[in-house]
């Protein structure tokens, strides 16, 4: 974390995307070098701790105490000419909830400062590990947190791609339009209680025929499901881990 940039930046944009889902668009000076080309990879919204006013620039071997709260977005939209740099953050858990970054999603308004932190490379500066688009077909599956990366990876997809898209939701109407190829089946997921331990989406994704071929698998969501779905994956579909990702992206109770 050390080592990623660390911008300073002011709120200038809050817009409602569905009922869960909050698009917060942020702007100014220290994102005239941001790169482009990396939509999909994640940023770290920086916190000041609790009881802390403002937000302690990370470093080396800096004491837990000062060290900011990190919560982690994907990139939606890096505006070059505006050089406007967009994410979309779930409204989770109501009101009286004592996540940070959604509370701050909640009531941000326009001006208001936030420190980031990013973006992340992967290995040989690639942005994020997304799907290779030469796979026979294609899973992609998530919870709300990695619709925004989902639909990145959409964006990728081949005109002839076959294979499924899974997505829970809270409610119908956080619904998103995406633009899908034909061959790629939508399939949503009503859960109003995600932090409640379940087996929903790891049922749904095994329910789903196996096509032929070797897909790549694209999918974060809460850490339970993850365990799930890579035991489905690796056991009884004799996958390769290491060559999809298979993530957790929060987890219950923490
Ligand atoms: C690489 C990466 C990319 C991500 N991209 C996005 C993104 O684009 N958009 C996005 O919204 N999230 C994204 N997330 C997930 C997000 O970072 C977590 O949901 C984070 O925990 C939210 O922080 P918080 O301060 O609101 O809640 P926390 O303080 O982390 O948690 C407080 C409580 O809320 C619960 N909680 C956390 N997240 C959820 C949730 N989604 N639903 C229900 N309960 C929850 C926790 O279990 C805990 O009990 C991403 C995570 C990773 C690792």
């Amino acid at each position: 974390m050390a080592k990623l940039p660390i911008r300073d930046l002011n709120v200038v944009r809050s817009e409602q995307v569905t009922p869960n889902m909050q698009r917060i668009t942020l702007g100014g000076t220290e994102l005239h070098n941001f790169p482009k080309n990396h939509e999909g990879a994640w940023i770290a919204l920086l916190f000041p701790q609790a009881g802390d006013t403002k937000v302690h620039k990370p470093r080396l071997l800096q004491a837990k105490s000062k060290q900011p709260r990190r919560r982690y977005y994907t990139i939606k939209n890096f505006n070059e000419e505006t050089k406007e740099l967009t994410i979309d953050m779930v409204l989770h858990g109501g009101l009286l909830h004592t996540g940070v970054a959604s509370n701050w999603a909640r009531k941000c308004r326009k001006g208001d400062n936030i420190v980031i932190a990013g973006p992340h490379l992967r290995k040989a500066n690639k942005p994020a590990q997304m799907i290779d688009k030469d796979a026979a077909w294609f899973f992609l599956i998530g919870d709300m947190t990695a619709l925004p990366a989902v639909i990145c990876n959409i964006k990728l997809l081949p005109q002839n791609a076959k294979g499924y898209v899974i997505i829970e939701i809270c409610n119908e109407s956080d619904k998103q339009e995406l633009q899908c190829p034909n061959g790629i089946e939508i399939h949503w997921l009503i859960n109003p209680h995600p932090s409640q331990r379940n087996h929903n989406l790891a049922n749904k994704v095994k329910s789903l025929p196996w096509l032929t071929g070797i897909p790549s698998i694209w999918s974060a969501c809460e850490q339970s499901t993850m365990y799930q779905l890579r035991y489905y994956f690796n056991e009884d579909r004799n996958v390769n881990l290491k060559e999809n990702y298979i993530v957790s992206y929060w987890k219950i109770g923490q």
